[in-house]
């Protein structure tokens, strides 16, 4: 496998806040990383640091191979082959996600609705961050972009999920990520932090937010 997103020692701060503190991670083309942990731990905060929608306080974040800090690099194309679905997408009027990566074209090429459409996932993005992608959904539709975005990890996608869908994570991640306060505690395959997770502040995150089973 090829790396193709690279984090190291990243950190940002908002005034004296600092919310993610030496964030190191490595993503290979076709992996699904799944980023799990509380609200305010900075998990939609290091997304928007990794498309450059936040400016990160330190550390480096690269794009195969390329520096994204770097003045010299042309961030609309790392943005027009790195998708991103944010929480609210459906405050767009379009409701899928495939439809909702189809923003992108439009908003970055001037295409018209039925262009877009004509080619859905036009841009064929060689990868897509989700912010939490279900969870301002009607919950009627969370299966249905569930499933999409289970057939996009089939194809091969690569993926960042930040999500609160346990379920999800298990069945479709390669990797899962737990954070908690701007950091990344612990990360592994699902099945060892699902069932066997190291850091107690994962075990009593995972206590809250999975069923008991006794
Ligand atoms: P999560 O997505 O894990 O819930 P966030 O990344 O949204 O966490 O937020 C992490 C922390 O950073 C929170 O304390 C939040 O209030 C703060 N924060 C996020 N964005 C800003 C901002 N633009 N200015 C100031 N503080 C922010
Ligand atoms: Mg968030």
């Amino acid at each position: 496998m090829i790396g193709m997103i690279k984090v190291n020692h990243l950190s940002k701060k908002f005034g004296n806040l600092e919310v993610l503190k030496d964030i190191n991670l490595d993503i290979n083309e076709g992996e699904v990383v799944c980023i799990i942990g509380p609200s305010g731990s900075g998990k939609s905060t290091f997304l928007r640091c990794i498309n450059q929608l936040e400016r990160p306080t330190g550390g480096t974040v690269q794009y195969e191979g390329k520096n994204l800090l770097d003045k010299n690099c042309d961030i609309r194309k790392f943005r027009e082959e790195v998708g991103m679905v944010f929480q609210k997408f459906n405050l767009f009027p379009l409701k899928t996600v495939v439809q909702n990566v189809m923003m992108a074209p439009i908003l970055t090429k001037h295409m018209n609705k039925e262009e877009a459409h004509a080619k859905a996932l036009a841009m064929e993005p060689k990868a897509l961050l989700f912010d939490e992608p279900t969870s301002a959904l009607d919950p009627e539709l969370v299966g249905d972009v569930l499933d999409v975005m289970k057939s996009l990890a089939k194809e091969g996608m690569t993926m960042i999920v930040v999500t609160h869908e346990m379920g999800f994570a298990r069945d479709v991640a390669d990797r899962v990520i737990f954070m908690a306060d701007g950091y990344v505690v612990e990360e592994g395959r699902p099945d060892a932090i699902f069932t066997a997770p190291r850091e107690r502040r994962t075990q009593s995150f995972l206590s809250r937010v999975l069923p008991a089973t006794a």
